[in-house]
């Protein structure tokens, strides 16, 4: 594999653009992100708007890359998935979720869950085993842990794909299914797998107080959480309007910039107060 990366920095040396060689750049650059201590998480509130209560965070990740500053996920996990990283940073990241939600509980927060987002690619047949030692190893109750799962994993439709999560939800993990309608996955498919909450993606969220299409997209998902008998959340809630509708029709659990951005372990602690965002 080294000899062919050679070739194929000559091969870019000739025609590469700028943007071919900022991204060779980030490439070397995140082989060593991980040992250098640069990736870490941002934690993003689930509010229960009955209680104004939050009552999970997601773990979104983070680059603190040394001269570039904050870089965000979408620029860096395709290119972990595509070196074949993520399966180590998928790793880390789930025993850094584990440990911080630990972390919180012995200093007294009542935190009730932390979602972590799997990779298709992570998906594979170590993976149970893995989560089963990180949630050993940490300590962390399996039923505090919640995996965000996308539709592509799911599109998998293997019997294997079944089974695994079959055997998450036996150890008492909990299963969202992340992005749902952003793919091809339908409301049968969706239905022969054991999940525990569906997430509202934020791209039907976003403006279907201006648009009639989306407001009826977002109420047919509600409909089919409902009828599955799935936990909703909704993320990417921005406004009031965007708030008002969801709560109206059923998604009582929000997550979005209208109560916090992502934010650092540190500025978590004091949103964790019982009624906070009441
Ligand atoms: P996602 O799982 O759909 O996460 C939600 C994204 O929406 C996050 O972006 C979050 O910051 C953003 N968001 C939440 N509320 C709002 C809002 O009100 N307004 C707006 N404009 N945005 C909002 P982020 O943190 O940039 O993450 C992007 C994607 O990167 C995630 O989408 C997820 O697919 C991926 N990602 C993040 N962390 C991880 C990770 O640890 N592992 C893997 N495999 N993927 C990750
Ligand atoms: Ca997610
Ligand atoms: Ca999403
Ligand atoms: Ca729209």
């Amino acid at each position: 594999a080294k000899a062919g990366g050679k070739n194929k920095y000559l091969f870019y040396s000739n025609d590469m653009d700028a943007a071919g060689v900022e991204r060779l750049l980030l490439e070397t650059d995140l082989r060593k992100a991980l040992d250098r201590n640069e990736l870490l998480f941002h934690y993003q509130p689930q509010v229960d708007t009955n209680t104004g209560t939050v009552v999970g965070v997601e773990a979104l990740l983070r680059w603190q890359h040394p001269d570039q500053g904050m870089i965000p996920p979408f620029k860096f996990i395709p290119i972990a998935e595509e070196i074949g990283l993520i399966g180590e940073l998928g790793s880390w990241g789930l025993r850094e979720a584990c440990r911080q939600l630990v972390e919180l509980r012995e200093e007294g927060y009542a935190l009730p869950k932390i979602a972590v987002n799997v990779s298709a690619l992570q998906f594979n047949r170590n993976f149970c085993a893995q989560v089963k030692a990180i949630l050993q190893e940490t300590g962390l109750p399996p039923s505090a842990l919640e995996l965000e799962l996308t539709e592509s994993i799911m599109m998998e439709d293997s019997h294997s794909t079944v089974k695994a999560l079959q055997e998450f939800r036996g150890m008492g993990l909990r299963l969202s299914i992340d992005d749902f309608g952003t793919g091809y996955s339908s409301l049968s498919y969706l239905s022969r797998f054991p999940l525990d909450e569906l997430k509202i993606d934020r791209s039907f969220v976003i403006d279907f107080d201006k648009s009639d299409n989306d407001a009826s997209l977002v109420l047919a998902i509600i409909a089919m959480g409902r009828s599955l008998k799935l936990e909703l959340v909704a993320e990417g809630v921005e406004t009031h309007e965007q708030f008002h509708f969801l709560t109206d029709n059923g998604a009582e659990v929000i997550q979005g910039y209208l109560f916090s951005r992502p934010v650092t372990a540190t500025e978590l602690r004091p949103l964790l107060a019982p009624g906070y965002f009441l």
